[in-house]
């Protein structure tokens, strides 16, 4: 009869040492699953060395309560998504001063535009090379990378038309003037001679 409780006891107490052993080492792996996550975590989110050390010993003395006050207080944002918003917010920038308003009248104005249609406040030089719109500021054509001289580079472009013009002016005197003086001038001896 005595043996009895004493074999039980024996073997309610293995299992109670089993059950205290494997829920402590479950325990002590669910800890240290929690700190190599909050290391990794806040290593994703901050290149902060010192909040890398903070966050993972506060983890590893507190664990799961200190895991959870990691995760009310961990910076929002991850590194990969702060680096995506400043791509896009420098997207959308680019946008802006590609499609800027006309400065004077503040009309919406094409990439291309070389003058607002409202009010005709010159927006871009057009390239002397390959006709392309610069920007007024530039100092070369990025395009063909002929170099930018702003004044020329708008009286060419009005000048181009009325080039033809002067260069029949320029000849039809020369070939007047040509031969007109030979002839006349080798017969006027020939008739001083006879
Ligand atoms: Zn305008
Ligand atoms: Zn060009």
């Amino acid at each position: 009869m005595p043996q009895l409780p004493t074999e039980l006891l024996n073997t309610i107490g293995m299992i109670l040492e089993l059950f205290v052993a494997v829920t402590s080492a479950l325990l002590v792996a669910f800890w240290i699953g929690l700190v190599v996550w909050t290391f990794r975590d806040i290593r994703s989110r901050t290149r902060d060395v010192f909040a890398w050390f903070l966050a993972t010993v506060l983890v590893l003395i507190l664990g799961p309560i200190g895991w959870l006050l990691y995760f009310l207080l961990r910076p929002r944002e991850t590194l990969a998504q702060v680096y995506d918003r400043q791509l896009e917010e420098e997207v959308l920038l680019r946008d802006i001063t590609v499609r800027r308003a006309c400065r004077k009248c503040q009309t919406v104005t094409e990439a291309d535009w070389l003058l607002c249609p409202r009010c005709g406040t010159e927006l871009r030089h057009q390239c002397a090379d390959c006709g392309r719109p610069l920007e007024l500021d530039w100092i070369a054509c990025p395009y063909c990378t002929a170099p930018v001289t702003a004044a020329p580079a708008v009286r060419q472009v009005k000048a181009a038309p009325p080039e033809p013009a002067p260069q029949q002016i320029t000849y039809t005197p020369e070939v007047d003037a040509g031969p007109a003086p030979q002839p006349g001038f080798e017969p006027l001896p020939e008739a001083a001679a006879e």
